[in-house]
């Protein structure tokens, strides 16, 4: 296995991720101390938005893979004190690899966190209790129409939400700190007033801090972003509901740090 760079921006430097079988995946230091870890080649979720999942899961990461995308950046000489499995693929579709990595990375003082579509709901609640130094869960939407459309095998929102207030009661202060929620607001799909005050209404009595993130379109897709000034009035919004909101970091607002714009390539095919 073997990183190649591939893009360089301020606050980020893009890696493909090139696996012994031909396949590729991912990874992208950031912030000049974090590494954000790809832990599949491909993704089964299918949301539409996202260059990841665009043909389907290929296979899965072994955790050595997933270790080793954070060995070679090392061994580049880029410091890694976080890591966060955000790259590519669901990490709770491949469960006892990820939890290998984060133990792994525990025991090597670096800081892991994970992204996660929040499926299948068993394994969501196992990571509560996991040794992460942040889990957060991608919701996008309020209807259950809107996260059928942009989240379509992730679960359902009414049993995503009543797991988190389940669940949620019997974790200490400090791991609640821990759980964040994430909307990723796309023009023209989950940026209405009406979706924005449904997904309020399902998150204000869990009191968890949502991450509000700055789409970045791919260059083929058909979702586009959404205005800085609809950005902002979508944010005063979630706010005046009573959320804790927190934008997008300078990081993720580049082109090459964002949401959903990681790509896996199978074997035998190219860009
Ligand atoms: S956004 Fe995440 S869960 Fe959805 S297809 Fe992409 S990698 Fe998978």
């Amino acid at each position: 296995m073997r990183l190649v760079e591939v893009e360089i921006s301020s606050f980020n430097r893009r890696f493909r991720v090139e696996l012994d079988d031909g396949a590729a995946v991912e990874a992208v230091h950031y912030r000049g101390d974090s590494l954000c870890v790809s832990s599949q080649v491909g993704c089964a979720v299918g949301c539409p938005f996202c260059a990841s999942g665009a043909n389907g899961l290929a296979r899965q990461l072994s955790a050595d893979e997933i270790w080793a995308q954070v060995a070679e950046a090392r061994a580049r000489g880029l410091q890694v004190v976080r890591t966060t499995v955000s790259g590519v693929g669901e990490p709770l579709h491949n469960q006892r690899a990820v939890r290998e990595f984060v133990l792994r990375c525990r025991a090597e003082r670096i800081a892991p966190s994970l992204t996660t579509s929040g499926g299948p709901l068993e394994r969501l609640t196992e990571w509560f209790a996991l040794p992460h130094n942040g889990l957060t869960i991608s919701v996008h939407a309020g209807s259950e129409e809107m996260r059928r459309a942009l989240v379509p095998r992730g679960p359902a929102l009414q049993p995503l939400f009543a797991c988190l207030a389940g669940a949620l009661p019997g974790q200490s202060r400090s791991r609640r700190k821990k759980i964040a929620l994430a909307y990723l607001l796309i023009e023209g799909a989950n940026d209405s007033d009406a979706e924005l005050d449904a997904f309020s209404a399902r998150a204000a009595p869990l009191a968890l801090t949502v991450h509000l993130y700055a789409y970045n379109p791919l260059a083929a897709g058909a979702h586009r972003a959404v205005s800085r000034a609809r950005y902002e009035a979508a944010y005063a919004r979630l706010c005046a509901a009573g959320l804790r909101v927190r934008m997008s970091s300078q990081a993720r607002i580049e082109p090459n740090g964002g949401c959903g714009t990681l790509v896996a390539l199978r074997p035998g095919l190219s860009a």
